[in-house]
């Protein structure tokens, strides 16, 4: 990549030189060190393993490298001179079309900035799908320039974290069931009416009834991020009016909070809650905030625990605020990462897996929305999410999407 856009900005730089000069032979030096530049590129391009294609400012296809050729299926000869569209079509990895305002080249080219998607699925000539990370860098001005366009196939790496997950994933289904039993028992241990034991072997009892709660919890945050990492985890989304999907989540929860004596606030802008419709999976847009209002409630000792939904700038921004411990600034960067907990005197005493957080910034990810925080160390915390809120015209774009799909499945089954 280096060597090309070390070649293409020399081409340019003795393109420039050229249109300005009336003597060629004087740049003779310099078209044939351009020359041996193109070739050793070529020889580069030719040679490696990643498929490359570069895009004019027409969305023309001008160099197609043999390693794309291999991918796509596209004869090389085919594909130069096409529009980019006719060749790169991508899939997310539910098989769903990714919309213009997602795909990685249409992003690079709008924004004039490097684009890069990790995991998605390119449809070959032959309509099948193979799964590559794509890299995609603007070169040039907007109207003399293009992009270069570097795709991987993943799916051999992918299928190698999916053995290893797979040991992981049926390990924790497997210990589940021990886990449970040992819960079960030391639960009768604990329970009058079924044993009788001293103050002394209670509190142990206890402990380990406390431990293998934990345990249970451990593998079924495992099962859950083994799903996520591997892609397993599928999506149905609707049109969902956001404000109606937290509110609900905020009664349901609120019976937690009450009882560790929290005031758990849903605060609505006014008499009536003004619609914002968003395009997610109505279950796991719900998990989202589940796991950040378990967390305010897990972390907040005393005070409360407040639910807002309102406007930013097209995107319906939810954000929970709580009176709670607060997050020292040198760890906010970290905590959505996997197995990340802040460790210090007041979280020790509280369970948790590290793992919640890593999970909701994946489905955040996924659902196209962003999810951040701001914390004052020993005041509070507020945890917010944004999703873009659809026109009236996008919603009815995806009404009619959705019922094609229903339509789709039905006929199917
Ligand atoms: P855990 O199972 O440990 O709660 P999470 O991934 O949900 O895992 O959270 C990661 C860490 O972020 C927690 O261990 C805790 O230190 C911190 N954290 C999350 N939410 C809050 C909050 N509302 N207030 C203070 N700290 C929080």
């Amino acid at each position: 990549m280096d060597v090309l856009s070390e070649c293409l900005g020399y081409l340019q730089r003795v393109g420039h030189t050229f249109s300005k000069s009336k003597k060629l032979s004087k740049h003779a030096a310099d078209l044939s060190a351009a020359l041996e530049a193109t070739e050793r590129a070529n020889i580069v391009i030719n040679a490696i393993s990643d498929g490359i294609a570069i895009i004019n400012d027409k969305g023309i296809i001008s160099l197609f490298n043999p390693a794309a050729s291999e991918m796509t299926g596209w004869a090389m000869s085919d594909a130069v001179n096409l529009d980019f569209r006719s060749i790169f079509k991508f899939f997310d990895i539910t098989e769903h079309p990714i919309p213009d305002d997602l795909n990685v080249i249409i992003c690079a080219v709008r924004s004039n900035n490097p684009t890069q998607q990790n995991d998605v699925f390119l449809q070959t000539a032959s309509k099948k799908y193979v799964r590559v990370s794509v890299k995609v860098t603007p070169f040039g001005k907007s109207n003399n320039g293009g992009v270069v366009v570097i795709f991987r196939d993943i799916t051999a790496e992918k299928r190698e974290g999916g053995q290893q997950s797979d040991f992981i994933s049926t390990a924790s289904h497997e210990m589940r069931t021990p886990i449970a039993i040992i819960e079960g028992y030391i639960g009768m241990l604990l329970n009058p009416a079924t044993a009788t034991i001293d103050s002394r072997a209670k509190v142990y009892a206890q402990k380990a009834h406390e431990a293998s709660q934990h345990l249970g919890r451990l593998f079924q945050d495992l099962l859950d991020v083994t799903k996520v990492d591997d892609g397993h985890v599928r999506g149905n989304p609707i049109l969902v009016d956001a404000g109606a999907a937290v509110r609900q989540v905020v009664e349901q929860i609120s019976v937690q909070a009450n009882k560790k004596g929290l005031e758990l606030k849903y605060d609505s802008v006014g008499e009536i809650q003004p619609l914002y419709i968003i395009y997610v999976d109505i279950d796991q847009f719900q998990e989202i905030l589940e796991n950040i209002l378990d967390n305010a409630i897990k972390y907040t000792k005393q005070g409360s625990i407040k639910v807002s939904v309102t406007e930013n700038q097209g995107k319906v921004h939810i954000s929970i605020i709580d009176t709670g411990i607060g997050i020292p600034a040198e760890d906010v960067p970290h905590l959505f990462q996997k197995f990340y907990r802040v460790d210090n005197s007041d979280t020790r005493e509280v369970g948790g897996t590290g793992l919640g957080l890593y999970l909701i910034k994946n489905l955040t990810d996924r659902l196209g929305g962003q999810i951040g925080v701001d914390s004052d160390y020993g005041k509070g915390s507020t945890f917010w999410v944004e999703f873009d809120i659809l026109t009236r015209e996008q919603a009815i774009a995806k009404a009619h999407e959705i019922k094609a799909r229903r339509g789709a499945t039905a006929g199917r089954s």
